[in-house]
């Protein structure tokens, strides 16, 4: 009973002073220690201090034994898991701009299990994650899911660019806004949302419009763009920007009850997003969100779509939407594909001898 009490002392001790389980551990050895010690004195004869503790000096030499026998089993199971975790059966082609090497800790390795164990990412393909630079433009509908997904999959520097503020008729769709930031910049408002959700990921909020001035220099500072904007002058300059640095591009779009997204990438021979869509619709054919209204839980579709394009993207799982345009019609449950190619006249990535980025087309100029 006394020694009971004792243990159930020293463990309250070490829980109320916030010790490490180690500390508590170290403890209860020193008391166990104390204990044999005792009994080991006046060995076979008992003592005070033996007959207040009960039992015999091999009963608590077998306790002994056995908890330390407990205790390596643990530690080697972590051992062999830390071991055995990063190393994935599978190593995809790495992308582009990912090499300096990631280390993940304890809460990492915990955090990104479930990428882990699958064998298209691995321990390898976290790792990539955690070293790619992934540019989203626009944190409405679409860059909601993609900014919180591409921050929860571990990605580990994101960046978004929108000059916005958090609305109250926004937040019929765009979830990673909360009642309580509206009037706040959506850049700020998303990196709020990202920190609590991943403190592991780098945020770089640009509270401010995109403009043709910094899009190549910004964008260059990334291996993937993201591009969930609202607008087409923002979809055709972010496009010429990409093509321009050669960084591919995830481009998604929906309105009313239909989505759709590409993966664009001339440089690697799949057309732009120019080369698919030529020119800008007139203006009140394609009519804003705002007019048109939309279903809220499509950008949730689309924009998550997006970022599971990403992850393919950074850790080359799978078969990527390189010439692929895929379409989702809510309305009917339907979704459709349809084959793109680049086009050899295209106005912003067209087999040009002397193309630079800025050269004039029907979607460019200062009326964008
Ligand atoms: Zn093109």
């Amino acid at each position: 009973m006394l020694v009971f009490s004792l243990v159930v002392m020293l463990v309250g001790v070490g829980l109320l002073f916030k010790i490490p389980s180690r500390g508590i551990w170290a403890m209860l050895g020193v008391f166990w220690l104390g204990l044999v010690g005792a009994h080991l004195v006046t060995f076979p004869q008992p003592n005070p201090v033996t007959r207040a503790t009960g039992g015999t000096l091999f009963a608590w030499v077998a306790l002994g034994l056995v908890v330390a026998l407990v205790q390596l089993y643990r530690v080697g199971l972590a051992w062999l898991r830390a071991r055995a975790l990063p190393k994935a059966p599978q190593s995809p082609a790495p992308a582009q701009g990912v090499g300096a090497p990631a280390s993940f800790g304890p809460t990492e390795l915990d955090r990104y299990a479930r990428h882990i164990v699958l064998r298209e990412i691995g321990g390898a393909g976290q790792k990539r994650l955690k070293n790619a630079k992934v540019l989203v433009v626009g944190a409405g509908g679409l860059g909601s899911p993609v900014l919180l997904y591409l921050a929860a999959a571990g990605v580990g520097t994101i960046g978004v660019i929108d000059d916005d503020v958090v609305s109250n008729s926004n937040l019929q769709r765009q979830v990673i806004h909360t009642d309580a930031r509206i009037g706040q910049p959506k850049v700020f408002s998303a990196q709020i949302a990202l920190a609590a959700l991943n403190p592991f990921v780098e945020v770089r909020p640009y509270n401010r419009r995109l403009t043709e001035a910094e899009a190549s220099a910004l964008f260059a500072d990334y291996d993937l763009i993201l591009d969930g904007s609202d607008n087409f002058a923002t979809r055709y300059l972010v496009n010429e920007a990409a093509v321009c640095v050669g960084k591919p591009l995830i481009s998604g779009a929906i309105a009313q009850w239909e989505g759709q997204l590409g993966l664009y990438d001339p440089a690697r021979d799949a057309p732009c997003y120019a080369c698919v869509f030529p020119h800008a619709p007139a203006a009140g054919l394609a009519p804003a969100c705002a007019e048109a209204g939309v279903v809220g839980a499509l950008p949730g579709v689309v924009g998550a779509m997006m970022a599971v394009e990403a992850i393919k993207e950074i850790t080359g799982a799978g078969q990527s939407l390189r010439g692929r345009l895929l379409i989702y019609d809510a309305l009917w449950g339907e979704n459709r594909q349809i084959a793109v190619k680049r086009r050899a006249d295209c106005v912003v990535c067209g087999t040009r001898e002397n193309w630079t980025g800025a050269t004039a087309g029907p979607n460019v100029g200062p009326n964008r």
